[in-house]
Protein backbone atom coordinates (compact mmCIF):
# COMPACT_ATOMS: atom_id res chain seq x y z
CA UNK A 1 0.00 0.00 0.00
CA UNK A 2 0.92 3.84 -0.85
CA UNK A 3 1.12 5.90 2.18
CA UNK A 4 2.17 8.67 0.81
CA UNK A 5 -0.49 11.91 0.94
CA UNK A 6 -1.35 13.04 -2.47
CA UNK A 7 -0.05 16.39 -1.16
CA UNK A 8 3.56 15.15 -0.93
CA UNK A 9 5.99 13.83 -3.22
CA UNK A 10 9.18 12.05 -1.92
CA UNK A 11 10.64 13.94 -4.71
CA UNK A 12 9.80 16.76 -2.73
CA UNK A 13 10.84 16.22 0.23
CA UNK A 14 14.49 14.50 -0.88
CA UNK A 15 14.83 17.89 -2.38
CA UNK A 16 14.62 19.70 0.76
CA UNK A 17 17.02 17.31 1.92
CA UNK A 18 19.96 17.76 2.99
CA UNK A 19 23.75 18.49 3.43
CA UNK A 20 25.72 17.29 5.90
CA UNK A 21 28.91 19.07 7.33
CA UNK A 22 31.14 18.45 10.38
CA UNK A 23 31.72 21.21 12.34
CA UNK A 24 34.55 20.98 14.68
CA UNK A 25 34.36 22.24 18.56
CA UNK A 26 37.85 23.37 18.03
CA UNK A 27 36.85 25.58 15.62
CA UNK A 28 33.59 27.46 16.33
CA UNK A 29 31.41 27.42 18.79
CA UNK A 30 27.86 25.03 17.67
CA UNK A 31 25.86 27.42 19.27
CA UNK A 32 27.14 30.72 17.64
CA UNK A 33 27.25 28.61 14.60
CA UNK A 34 23.42 27.83 15.04
CA UNK A 35 22.48 31.30 15.76
CA UNK A 36 24.52 32.53 13.15
CA UNK A 37 22.26 30.96 10.28
CA UNK A 38 18.78 32.68 12.46
CA UNK A 39 17.12 35.30 12.96
CA UNK A 40 18.67 36.59 16.37
CA UNK A 41 15.69 37.20 18.73
CA UNK A 42 18.44 37.75 21.38
CA UNK A 43 19.73 41.22 22.64
CA UNK A 44 22.29 42.62 24.65
CA UNK A 45 24.11 40.98 27.50
CA UNK A 46 22.02 43.30 29.97
CA UNK A 47 18.49 42.02 29.68
CA UNK A 48 15.68 44.10 31.03
CA UNK A 49 13.01 42.65 33.24
CA UNK A 50 11.10 40.23 31.04
CA UNK A 51 7.63 41.41 31.00
CA UNK A 52 4.52 39.69 28.92
CA UNK A 53 3.97 41.31 25.47
CA UNK A 54 2.37 44.93 26.39
CA UNK A 55 -0.65 44.53 28.35
CA UNK A 56 -3.17 46.90 28.47
CA UNK A 57 -2.62 50.62 30.14
CA UNK A 58 -4.89 50.67 32.07
CA UNK A 59 -4.25 47.07 33.53
CA UNK A 60 -1.41 46.20 36.30
CA UNK A 61 2.04 46.65 35.40
CA UNK A 62 3.35 43.15 34.74
CA UNK A 63 6.25 43.58 37.45
CA UNK A 64 4.18 44.65 40.08
CA UNK A 65 4.14 41.74 42.80
CA UNK A 66 0.58 43.21 44.46
CA UNK A 67 -2.40 42.50 42.29
CA UNK A 68 -4.08 45.92 41.91
CA UNK A 69 -7.78 44.83 42.96
CA UNK A 70 -9.69 47.04 39.94
CA UNK A 71 -11.83 46.06 36.94
CA UNK A 72 -10.76 46.99 34.12
CA UNK A 73 -12.71 49.48 31.97
CA UNK A 74 -15.10 48.83 29.42
CA UNK A 75 -12.98 50.31 27.07
CA UNK A 76 -9.91 48.31 27.92
CA UNK A 77 -8.23 46.40 25.23
CA UNK A 78 -9.44 42.42 25.36
CA UNK A 79 -6.49 40.79 27.92
CA UNK A 80 -4.16 39.02 25.58
CA UNK A 81 -3.64 35.35 27.24
CA UNK A 82 0.10 35.59 28.55
CA UNK A 83 1.66 32.32 29.23
CA UNK A 84 3.95 31.76 32.18
CA UNK A 85 7.08 33.36 31.28
CA UNK A 86 10.54 32.18 32.82
CA UNK A 87 14.25 34.84 33.07
CA UNK A 88 16.89 32.34 34.18
CA UNK A 89 20.57 34.03 35.21
CA UNK A 90 22.79 30.94 35.79
CA UNK A 91 26.26 30.56 36.67
CA UNK A 92 26.83 27.06 35.90
CA UNK A 93 30.43 25.45 37.24
CA UNK A 94 31.29 22.68 35.43
CA UNK A 95 33.99 21.36 37.68
CA UNK A 96 32.00 21.65 40.93
CA UNK A 97 29.13 20.68 38.86
CA UNK A 98 26.79 23.33 40.45
CA UNK A 99 24.85 25.87 39.00
CA UNK A 100 24.10 28.79 41.19
CA UNK A 101 20.26 30.33 39.49
CA UNK A 102 18.09 32.56 40.00
CA UNK A 103 14.90 32.52 38.48
CA UNK A 104 12.37 35.22 37.44
CA UNK A 105 8.51 34.23 36.68
CA UNK A 106 6.00 35.84 35.73
CA UNK A 107 2.42 34.31 35.80
CA UNK A 108 -0.91 35.41 34.72
CA UNK A 109 -4.02 33.77 35.88
CA UNK A 110 -5.84 32.66 33.02
CA UNK A 111 -8.75 30.45 34.97
CA UNK A 112 -11.88 32.15 35.60
CA UNK A 113 -10.88 30.54 39.61
CA UNK A 114 -8.85 33.44 41.79
CA UNK A 115 -6.01 32.07 43.22
CA UNK A 116 -4.64 32.00 46.73
CA UNK A 117 -1.29 30.30 46.20
CA UNK A 118 0.92 29.08 43.58
CA UNK A 119 1.81 25.86 43.36
CA UNK A 120 5.30 25.17 41.57
CA UNK A 121 6.63 21.74 40.02
CA UNK A 122 10.21 20.99 41.47
CA UNK A 123 11.33 17.99 39.64
CA UNK A 124 15.22 18.66 40.96
CA UNK A 125 13.89 18.02 44.67
CA UNK A 126 12.90 14.60 44.03
CA UNK A 127 16.51 13.24 44.78
CA UNK A 128 18.68 14.50 47.74
CA UNK A 129 21.01 17.01 47.82
CA UNK A 130 20.58 18.05 44.34
CA UNK A 131 18.16 21.21 44.99
CA UNK A 132 18.73 23.89 47.66
CA UNK A 133 16.25 26.56 47.46
CA UNK A 134 17.65 30.14 49.09
CA UNK A 135 15.23 32.47 48.42
CA UNK A 136 11.77 33.83 47.19
CA UNK A 137 11.91 36.79 46.91
CA UNK A 138 9.33 39.64 45.16
CA UNK A 139 10.63 42.18 42.91
CA UNK A 140 11.59 44.75 45.32
CA UNK A 141 13.63 42.45 47.37
CA UNK A 142 11.16 41.46 49.85
CA UNK A 143 10.88 37.71 50.75
CA UNK A 144 7.85 36.10 49.80
CA UNK A 145 6.32 34.97 53.17
CA UNK A 146 5.76 31.75 53.95
CA UNK A 147 7.27 30.73 50.59
CA UNK A 148 8.10 26.93 50.80
CA UNK A 149 9.21 23.31 49.75
CA UNK A 150 6.77 20.78 50.18
CA UNK A 151 8.32 17.35 48.60
CA UNK A 152 8.49 18.76 45.23
CA UNK A 153 6.29 21.36 45.53
CA UNK A 154 6.80 24.88 45.68
CA UNK A 155 4.47 26.39 47.66
CA UNK A 156 3.71 30.08 46.95
CA UNK A 157 1.37 31.99 49.09
CA UNK A 158 -0.60 34.88 47.64
CA UNK A 159 -1.25 37.40 50.43
CA UNK A 160 -3.43 39.73 48.00
CA UNK A 161 -5.52 36.87 45.76
CA UNK A 162 -4.58 36.92 42.13
CA UNK A 163 -7.96 37.42 40.27
CA UNK A 164 -8.29 36.73 36.41
CA UNK A 165 -6.37 38.11 33.55
CA UNK A 166 -4.08 39.53 36.54
CA UNK A 167 -0.47 39.18 36.54
CA UNK A 168 2.25 38.54 39.45
CA UNK A 169 5.81 38.13 38.93
CA UNK A 170 8.73 37.23 42.01
CA UNK A 171 12.20 35.65 41.89
CA UNK A 172 13.06 32.01 42.98
CA UNK A 173 16.83 31.92 43.64
CA UNK A 174 18.52 28.63 44.28
CA UNK A 175 21.46 26.01 43.63
CA UNK A 176 21.44 23.26 41.84
CA UNK A 177 24.42 20.43 42.60
CA UNK A 178 24.07 17.85 39.82
CA UNK A 179 24.23 14.13 40.90
CA UNK A 180 26.70 12.37 39.00
CA UNK A 181 25.03 9.94 37.65
CA UNK A 182 23.89 8.82 33.89
CA UNK A 183 20.62 10.34 34.60
CA UNK A 184 18.04 13.64 33.03
CA UNK A 185 19.79 15.91 35.82
CA UNK A 186 23.07 14.85 36.55
CA UNK A 187 26.64 14.76 35.14
CA UNK A 188 29.45 11.73 33.97
CA UNK A 189 33.22 12.50 33.17
CA UNK A 190 31.60 13.04 29.26
CA UNK A 191 28.69 15.29 29.83
CA UNK A 192 25.93 17.30 32.06
CA UNK A 193 22.27 16.88 31.90
CA UNK A 194 19.83 19.78 32.77
CA UNK A 195 16.76 18.17 32.07
CA UNK A 196 13.77 19.23 34.56
CA UNK A 197 15.42 21.32 35.97
CA UNK A 198 13.80 24.20 37.38
CA UNK A 199 10.47 25.07 39.33
CA UNK A 200 7.46 25.81 36.86
CA UNK A 201 3.80 26.51 36.41
CA UNK A 202 2.04 23.48 36.22
CA UNK A 203 -1.59 23.86 34.05
CA UNK A 204 -4.08 25.00 36.11
CA UNK A 205 -7.86 23.92 35.18
CA UNK A 206 -11.16 25.21 36.46
CA UNK A 207 -12.25 22.82 38.64
CA UNK A 208 -9.31 21.04 39.16
CA UNK A 209 -6.57 22.79 39.86
CA UNK A 210 -2.70 22.39 39.42
CA UNK A 211 -2.34 19.46 37.11
CA UNK A 212 0.54 18.11 39.72
CA UNK A 213 0.88 13.99 39.05
CA UNK A 214 3.09 12.00 41.09
CA UNK A 215 6.02 9.89 39.88
CA UNK A 216 5.11 6.06 38.29
CA UNK A 217 7.68 3.33 38.77
CA UNK A 218 7.74 3.69 35.00
CA UNK A 219 6.65 6.17 32.06
CA UNK A 220 6.61 10.13 32.43
CA UNK A 221 4.53 11.93 35.04
CA UNK A 222 4.90 15.58 34.20
CA UNK A 223 2.29 17.70 32.25
CA UNK A 224 3.62 21.22 31.22
CA UNK A 225 1.47 24.22 29.88
CA UNK A 226 3.36 26.17 26.75
CA UNK A 227 5.72 29.03 28.75
CA UNK A 228 8.48 31.65 26.87
CA UNK A 229 11.65 31.14 28.45
CA UNK A 230 15.04 33.06 28.52
CA UNK A 231 18.14 31.82 29.55
CA UNK A 232 21.14 33.27 30.28
CA UNK A 233 24.07 30.76 31.31
CA UNK A 234 27.34 32.10 32.62
CA UNK A 235 30.59 29.63 33.00
CA UNK A 236 33.79 30.26 34.28
CA UNK A 237 37.01 31.62 32.01
CA UNK A 238 38.42 28.33 32.02
CA UNK A 239 34.99 26.49 30.92
CA UNK A 240 35.34 28.97 27.53
CA UNK A 241 35.20 25.64 25.07
CA UNK A 242 32.17 24.31 26.64
CA UNK A 243 29.82 23.38 24.38
CA UNK A 244 26.00 23.90 25.35
CA UNK A 245 23.13 22.27 23.53
CA UNK A 246 19.63 23.04 24.33
CA UNK A 247 16.59 23.83 22.83
CA UNK A 248 17.06 26.84 21.30
CA UNK A 249 20.05 27.94 19.81
CA UNK A 250 22.40 30.24 21.90
CA UNK A 251 24.26 33.16 21.04
CA UNK A 252 27.86 33.31 22.65
CA UNK A 253 28.76 36.38 23.85
CA UNK A 254 32.96 36.45 24.74
CA UNK A 255 34.00 33.52 25.87
CA UNK A 256 31.79 32.41 28.46
CA UNK A 257 27.56 34.01 28.63
CA UNK A 258 24.96 31.88 26.49
CA UNK A 259 22.34 32.92 26.08
CA UNK A 260 19.10 31.60 24.79
CA UNK A 261 15.44 32.28 24.11
CA UNK A 262 12.59 29.87 23.55
CA UNK A 263 8.70 31.00 23.05
CA UNK A 264 6.08 29.27 23.23
CA UNK A 265 7.89 26.20 24.69
CA UNK A 266 6.25 23.11 27.42
CA UNK A 267 9.95 22.68 28.83
CA UNK A 268 13.62 24.40 28.06
CA UNK A 269 16.23 21.57 28.76
CA UNK A 270 20.21 21.74 27.93
CA UNK A 271 23.30 19.77 27.94
CA UNK A 272 27.22 20.78 28.05
CA UNK A 273 29.99 18.53 27.45
CA UNK A 274 33.52 20.25 26.17
CA UNK A 275 33.82 16.70 23.73
CA UNK A 276 30.41 17.95 21.83
CA UNK A 277 30.98 17.50 18.21
CA UNK A 278 28.14 18.77 16.16
CA UNK A 279 26.87 17.38 12.69
CA UNK A 280 24.73 19.37 10.80
CA UNK A 281 21.84 18.81 7.99
CA UNK A 282 18.97 20.81 7.02
CA UNK A 283 14.94 20.47 6.48
CA UNK A 284 14.42 23.46 4.10
CA UNK A 285 15.43 26.12 6.31
CA UNK A 286 15.51 24.46 9.61
CA UNK A 287 18.85 23.68 10.56
CA UNK A 288 19.47 20.24 12.88
CA UNK A 289 22.12 20.35 14.80
CA UNK A 290 23.51 17.19 16.45
CA UNK A 291 25.78 17.30 19.26
CA UNK A 292 27.44 13.79 19.44
CA UNK A 293 30.90 12.05 20.88
CA UNK A 294 33.81 11.74 18.56
CA UNK A 295 33.45 8.10 18.11
CA UNK A 296 30.02 8.40 16.79
CA UNK A 297 30.53 11.18 14.11
CA UNK A 298 29.85 8.84 11.22
CA UNK A 299 26.16 7.68 12.64
CA UNK A 300 25.57 11.02 14.15
CA UNK A 301 25.80 12.59 10.63
CA UNK A 302 23.40 10.12 9.79
CA UNK A 303 21.21 10.68 12.50
CA UNK A 304 20.85 14.33 11.52
CA UNK A 305 19.72 12.92 8.05
CA UNK A 306 16.99 10.87 9.22
CA UNK A 307 16.05 13.92 11.64
CA UNK A 308 15.79 16.18 8.98
CA UNK A 309 13.78 13.75 7.12
CA UNK A 310 11.26 13.12 9.74
CA UNK A 311 11.23 17.15 10.64
CA UNK A 312 10.05 17.89 6.77
CA UNK A 313 7.88 14.73 6.82
CA UNK A 314 5.79 15.55 9.70
CA UNK A 315 5.43 19.49 8.65
CA UNK A 316 3.95 17.93 5.69
CA UNK A 317 2.01 15.63 7.57
CA UNK A 318 0.94 17.12 10.47
CA UNK A 319 1.70 20.59 10.72
CA UNK A 320 4.50 22.96 10.21
CA UNK A 321 7.51 22.75 12.42
CA UNK A 322 7.41 26.42 14.25
CA UNK A 323 11.09 26.67 14.92
CA UNK A 324 14.20 27.30 12.57
CA UNK A 325 16.27 25.31 14.62
CA UNK A 326 16.34 21.33 16.27
CA UNK A 327 18.84 19.58 18.01
CA UNK A 328 19.44 16.05 19.23
CA UNK A 329 22.14 15.05 21.54
CA UNK A 330 24.06 12.12 21.97
CA UNK A 331 23.60 11.12 25.85
CA UNK A 332 24.85 8.56 28.56
CA UNK A 333 21.43 8.17 29.89
CA UNK A 334 19.19 5.27 28.73
CA UNK A 335 16.84 5.74 25.70
CA UNK A 336 15.65 8.45 24.51
CA UNK A 337 14.17 11.23 26.00
CA UNK A 338 12.26 14.36 23.96
CA UNK A 339 11.81 18.22 24.68
CA UNK A 340 11.06 21.12 22.94
CA UNK A 341 13.37 21.50 19.79
CA UNK A 342 15.39 18.85 20.89
CA UNK A 343 15.98 15.36 21.49
CA UNK A 344 18.32 13.25 23.57
CA UNK A 345 19.09 9.40 22.82
CA UNK A 346 21.21 7.14 24.10
CA UNK A 347 24.93 6.43 22.88
CA UNK A 348 24.24 2.71 22.36
CA UNK A 349 21.79 4.07 18.96
CA UNK A 350 25.06 5.76 17.56
CA UNK A 351 27.04 2.58 17.47
CA UNK A 352 25.15 0.97 14.45
CA UNK A 353 26.34 0.15 11.04
CA UNK A 354 22.65 -0.95 9.74
CA UNK A 355 21.83 2.17 7.92
CA UNK A 356 17.73 3.67 8.75
CA UNK A 357 17.00 0.37 9.34
CA UNK A 358 17.87 0.89 12.35
CA UNK A 359 17.10 1.97 16.24
CA UNK A 360 18.98 5.32 15.44
CA UNK A 361 16.52 5.37 12.89
CA UNK A 362 13.20 4.41 14.53
CA UNK A 363 13.89 6.29 17.21
CA UNK A 364 15.33 9.51 15.79
CA UNK A 365 11.63 9.65 14.02
CA UNK A 366 10.07 8.69 17.18
CA UNK A 367 11.83 11.24 18.75
CA UNK A 368 11.16 14.17 16.01
CA UNK A 369 7.78 13.07 15.74
CA UNK A 370 7.16 14.50 19.90
CA UNK A 371 7.61 17.95 18.82
CA UNK A 372 3.80 17.68 16.91
CA UNK A 373 2.85 14.87 20.24
CA UNK A 374 4.24 16.32 23.22
CA UNK A 375 5.10 20.10 22.07
CA UNK A 376 2.48 21.26 20.25
CA UNK A 377 -0.43 18.64 21.02
CA UNK A 378 0.49 18.41 25.10
CA UNK A 379 -1.39 16.09 26.77
CA UNK A 380 -1.11 14.40 30.68
CA UNK A 381 1.84 11.92 30.78
CA UNK A 382 0.79 10.44 33.43
CA UNK A 383 -2.89 9.28 33.00
CA UNK A 384 -2.81 9.04 29.72
CA UNK A 385 0.62 8.34 27.93
CA UNK A 386 -0.86 6.69 24.74
CA UNK A 387 -1.53 10.45 23.66
CA UNK A 388 1.86 11.22 22.96
CA UNK A 389 3.31 7.39 22.99
CA UNK A 390 1.64 5.25 20.52
CA UNK A 391 0.85 8.69 18.17
CA UNK A 392 5.26 8.54 18.07
CA UNK A 393 5.67 4.85 17.70
CA UNK A 394 3.39 4.73 14.84
CA UNK A 395 4.78 8.41 12.99
CA UNK A 396 7.81 6.18 13.10
CA UNK A 397 5.94 3.85 10.64
CA UNK A 398 4.80 6.53 8.88
CA UNK A 399 8.43 7.58 8.18
CA UNK A 400 9.62 4.17 6.77
CA UNK A 401 6.27 4.30 4.57
CA UNK A 402 6.61 7.30 3.14
CA UNK A 403 10.20 7.56 2.50
CA UNK A 404 11.75 4.10 3.11
CA UNK A 405 8.94 1.87 2.10
CA UNK A 406 11.31 -1.16 1.79
CA UNK A 407 11.93 -1.17 5.20
CA UNK A 408 8.67 -1.27 6.55
CA UNK A 409 8.03 -5.00 7.35
CA UNK A 410 11.47 -4.66 9.02
CA UNK A 411 10.10 -1.85 11.20
CA UNK A 412 6.77 -4.24 12.37
CA UNK A 413 9.31 -6.92 12.95
CA UNK A 414 11.99 -5.04 15.18
CA UNK A 415 9.75 -2.80 16.90
CA UNK A 416 6.46 -4.67 17.46
CA UNK A 417 6.17 -8.28 16.12
CA UNK A 418 8.96 -9.46 18.04
CA UNK A 419 7.62 -8.19 21.59
CA UNK A 420 4.75 -10.29 21.85
CA UNK A 421 2.53 -7.19 23.25
CA UNK A 422 -0.36 -6.95 25.16
CA UNK A 423 -1.99 -4.95 27.34
CA UNK A 424 -4.46 -2.09 26.88
CA UNK A 425 -3.46 1.07 25.77
CA UNK A 426 -5.10 3.37 27.29
CA UNK A 427 -3.52 2.06 30.95
CA UNK A 428 -1.79 4.87 32.52
CA UNK A 429 1.89 4.83 33.81
CA UNK A 430 0.94 3.46 37.69
CA UNK A 431 -0.66 0.62 35.80
CA UNK A 432 2.73 -0.89 35.55
CA UNK A 433 5.97 -2.06 37.60
CA UNK A 434 8.08 -2.60 35.12
CA UNK A 435 9.00 -0.54 31.70
CA UNK A 436 8.79 -3.54 28.99
CA UNK A 437 4.80 -4.50 29.80
CA UNK A 438 4.16 -0.62 29.56
CA UNK A 439 6.07 -0.06 26.29
CA UNK A 440 4.56 -3.25 24.98
CA UNK A 441 0.94 -1.82 25.62
CA UNK A 442 1.15 1.72 24.91
CA UNK A 443 3.37 2.08 23.01
CA UNK A 444 3.29 -1.10 20.78
CA UNK A 445 -0.37 -2.06 20.94
CA UNK A 446 -1.06 1.40 20.69
CA UNK A 447 0.92 1.45 17.18
CA UNK A 448 -1.61 -1.45 16.21
CA UNK A 449 -4.31 0.09 17.17
CA UNK A 450 -3.74 3.48 15.05
CA UNK A 451 -2.71 1.12 12.34
CA UNK A 452 -6.27 -0.63 12.04
CA UNK A 453 -7.77 2.60 12.46
CA UNK A 454 -5.52 3.97 9.17
CA UNK A 455 -6.61 0.86 7.43
CA UNK A 456 -9.99 1.60 8.10
CA UNK A 457 -10.03 5.32 6.99
CA UNK A 458 -8.02 5.42 4.33
CA UNK A 459 -4.56 7.04 4.24
CA UNK A 460 -5.81 10.78 2.92
CA UNK A 461 -8.17 10.55 5.27
CA UNK A 462 -6.62 9.05 8.73
CA UNK A 463 -3.63 11.81 7.35
CA UNK A 464 -6.36 14.68 7.61
CA UNK A 465 -7.54 13.96 10.84
CA UNK A 466 -3.96 13.86 12.35
CA UNK A 467 -3.85 17.27 10.42
CA UNK A 468 -7.06 18.04 12.05
CA UNK A 469 -6.29 17.05 16.25
CA UNK A 470 -2.59 18.65 15.84
CA UNK A 471 -4.41 22.10 14.56
CA UNK A 472 -7.12 21.91 16.87
CA UNK A 473 -5.32 20.89 19.99
CA UNK A 474 -2.08 23.22 19.27
CA UNK A 475 -0.88 24.69 22.68
CA UNK A 476 -3.45 22.80 24.38
CA UNK A 477 -3.75 19.19 26.56
CA UNK A 478 -5.77 17.28 24.52
CA UNK A 479 -7.98 14.66 26.41
CA UNK A 480 -8.17 11.05 25.13
CA UNK A 481 -12.39 11.84 24.54
CA UNK A 482 -10.89 14.36 22.47
CA UNK A 483 -9.01 12.42 20.33
CA UNK A 484 -11.49 10.26 20.23
CA UNK A 485 -14.19 12.55 19.44
CA UNK A 486 -12.37 13.94 16.57
CA UNK A 487 -11.77 10.70 14.67
CA UNK A 488 -15.18 9.59 14.78
CA UNK A 489 -15.83 12.60 13.52
CA UNK A 490 -13.19 11.84 10.75
CA UNK A 491 -14.15 8.26 9.67
CA UNK A 492 -16.88 7.61 8.01
CA UNK A 493 -16.67 3.59 9.62
CA UNK A 494 -17.54 2.68 13.19
CA UNK A 495 -14.40 2.94 15.18
CA UNK A 496 -15.86 1.24 17.69
CA UNK A 497 -15.15 -2.70 17.29
CA UNK A 498 -11.19 -1.20 17.12
CA UNK A 499 -11.88 0.63 20.59
CA UNK A 500 -13.53 -2.24 21.93
CA UNK A 501 -10.27 -4.65 21.26
CA UNK A 502 -7.41 -2.37 22.40
CA UNK A 503 -9.25 0.50 24.74
CA UNK A 504 -9.83 -1.46 28.41
CA UNK A 505 -12.77 0.71 31.08
ZN1 LIG B 1 8.35 8.75 23.12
Amino acid sequence: MIYLPHYVTKSMLLATILTTGLLSACFSTPSATATASTAPETAAVSSPPIIPSQPPATLTPAFQYTPVISTPTPTAKPQVVQRPAYDFEISYDPTAQKAEVKQRVIYTNQSSETLNQFQMVVEAARKAGVFSLQSVIWPDGTPVENAHLEDDRLIIPLVVPLVNSRSVSFEINYVLTLPEAASLLGYTANQAAFIDWYPYFPPYLSGQGWVIEPAGRVGEHLVYPPADFKVTIRVPDTAAGLIIAASAPGEVIGNNIHQFNLQNARTFSWSASSKYQVVTAYSGNITVNGYVFPEHVESGKAAAVYTAEALTLFSSLFTPYPRDTFSFVEVEFADGQEGDGIFYLNKSYFAYTSGVGSGLGALSAHEVAHQWWFSAVGSNQARYPWLDEALCTYSELLYYQNLHPELVEWWWQYRVDSYNATGWVNSSIYDFQAYRPYVNAVYLRGARFLDEIHQQMGNEAFISFLHSYAVAYAGKLARPEDFIALLRQSDSADIQPILDKYFGN
